[in-house]
């Protein structure tokens, strides 16, 4: 049995992989120091012999007994409230968090898979992004944290490829949406689908002409399962290309949850990109992949998992995005 090391295991992306994984055969160690991560998204799993749990944060050094043949580092505070409230942490995961898991890898002759982000584009210039564009990056911003720990994974990792021959991956997420999202993220969907439910006004930050192309989770991991089992060392965009204004978006939202919300506009965060679609070439020439999950389905399926949610977790969650947008 191939034995697998997830990050970031009790996130949204981590837990849909270790399902993915273990589905695939697999042994599967998951490991999270849950910041952001929740244990509810892998406790299905925990009974399951084939499946491993360590609460270690990887900024710290990294110890797995005995062998291992993938890594995949997923570990990372990933939406803009989390870069306000925990900056530093999100660099270290990144950073020092990638040196460790890039070391493990080295010492373990595993193939390892870093998740980097549409991020790395910063406010693009070139429209859509393909992997040769190197990005309009605000390094001091309050975005810069992430935009540039996860810059400098991918540089670590490309050095480690080069330097020590190690079998390494680089996966580029755009938007990426489903199950499990947490409602207090402070990300569009789960914002306008957590206020639609509580029937709260929509909040659409700036006039909503910003664009961004939502990928469904199972397409995603698709994406990230057959980049894993290539032999692509380039970075590779996987993201769904269909483009739409956040605006249309909080309007779709307000018709699938069929409430009578008003749009209510905002301050436009900092350095908040205006445009972002992927170019997936390499992705389908390549790995043969193409998104299959269009938007009416995939927000059906991402409704009903939040509808299902008790009631309360609507307001608990939802406590700290509301200090987010009144600051
Ligand atoms: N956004 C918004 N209202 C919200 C939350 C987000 O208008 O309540 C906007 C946000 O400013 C951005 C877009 O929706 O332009 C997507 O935001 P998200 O955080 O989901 O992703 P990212 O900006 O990281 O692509």
């Amino acid at each position: 049995m191939k034995k697998v090391l997830i990050t970031g295991a009790a996130g949204f992306l981590g837990s849909h992989l270790c399902d993915r994984f273990h589905r695939e055969g697999f042994h599967v160690i998951g490991m999270d120091n849950l910041i952001t991560g929740d244990m509810r998204n892998i406790e299905h799993l925990l009974p399951l012999p084939e499946f491993e749990f360590y609460h270690h944060d990887v900024s710290r050094y990294v110890h797995i007994p005995g062998s291992l043949d993938y890594i995949l580092h997923f570990a990372s505070p990933a939406s803009p409230i989390d870069y306000l409230k925990i900056p530093i942490q999100t660099l270290k995961v990144g950073s020092l968090g990638t040196h460790n898991l890039l070391g493990l890898a080295k010492a373990k002759e595993a193939r390892i898979l870093v998740a980097s982000t549409s991020e790395v584009y910063g406010d693009p210039l070139v429209h859509p992004q393909t992997e040769d564009y190197w990005g309009n990056v605000n390094p001091i911003g309050p975005r810069g944290v992430y935009d540039e720990a996860k810059r400098f994974q991918e540089a670590i990792t490309m050095a480690y490829h080069r330097f020590h021959g190690v079998e390494t991956r680089i996966v580029r997420i755009f938007n990426t949406y489903g199950p499990r999202m947490r409602l207090n993220d402070g990300r569009a969907l789960p914002a306008f689908i957590g206020q639609a439910l509580r029937g709260e006004d929509l909040t659409v930050f700036g006039d909503g002409s910003q664009t961004r192309s939502f990928c469904y989770v199972d397409d995603q991991v698709d994406g990230i399962f057959r980049l894993l089992m290539s032999d692509e060392t380039q970075p590779i965009n996987i993201g769904n290309p269909e483009e739409i204004t956040i605006l249309q978006f909080a309007e779709e939202i307000i018709k699938l949850t069929n409430s009578h919300q008003k749009i209510v506009r905002k301050p436009l965060p900092a350095d908040d990109p205006k445009q972002r679609k992927p170019d997936i070439t390499r992705a389908s020439t390549l790995l043969g992949w193409s998104p299959k999950v269009g938007r009416e389905v995939g927000l059906a399926k991402t409704y009903a998992y939040f509808k299902s949610l008790p009631e309360h977790e609507l307001y608990r969650q939802a406590s700290d995005f509301k200090d987010f947008i009144h600051a």
